[in-house]
């Protein structure tokens, strides 16, 4: 019986956030969410992912910390998920995130990305799909790590009122 080395994230950039979060929470990940054993996650900068061809355009992301993106594309009739997490460096500096709470960024965002396939949430509305994406970092023990998240990013002011709002109903649903 051969064991495939699965990887759960292939990391382009030079943080070594994603490693730590990949040694600490892959068994559970993996024994919670099968399906990620099916595709791994690259991670990239902002401006990493910006010289990539072929990848989804995302639009307006200067305010963005940490941000996610899904494609699933048929590559020799066989379905290939495409699946990222991308970051600013920068705003991340400026907003004086902490190891630990980049670690809990990047399980919601890996939570967005496990509830990408979840049919459930076809029609969800975005604060559904946020509780979902906070679940998983609260299951991995990072809820404390993600409410000072919230709040850096209210505090930043670089948000609309209706994104503070958002933030702020997230930080009550998290246990
Ligand atoms: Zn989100």
């Amino acid at each position: 019986m051969s064991h495939l080395v699965k990887k759960l994230f292939l990391n382009h950039t030079s943080e070594n956030v994603f490693q730590n979060f990949e040694q600490q929470f892959k068994t559970i990940l993996y024994r919670e969410y099968t399906h990620l054993e099916l595709f791994h996650i690259d991670c990239y900068t902002i401006d990493q992912y910006k010289q990539l061809d072929g990848v989804t355009i995302l639009e307006d992301t200067k305010n963005d910390t940490f941000l996610y993106s899904v494609d699933v594309k048929i590559v020799d009739e066989q379905r290939i998920i495409f699946a990222a997490i991308i970051f600013s460096p920068t705003l991340c500096e400026t907003l004086n995130f902490t190891e630990k709470e980049k670690l809990a960024a990047i399980a919601h965002e890996v939570g967005h990305i496990i509830h990408y396939f979840n049919e459930n949430l076809t029609n969800a509305n975005s604060l559904m799909v946020e509780l979902k994406a906070d679940e998983v970092a609260e299951k991995l023990g990072l809820a404390e790590p993600l409410k000072t998240v919230l709040e850096k990013l209210k505090s930043s002011k670089l948000y609309s009122r209706e994104q503070c709002q958002l933030m702020d109903l997230r930080r009550q649903f998290l246990k």
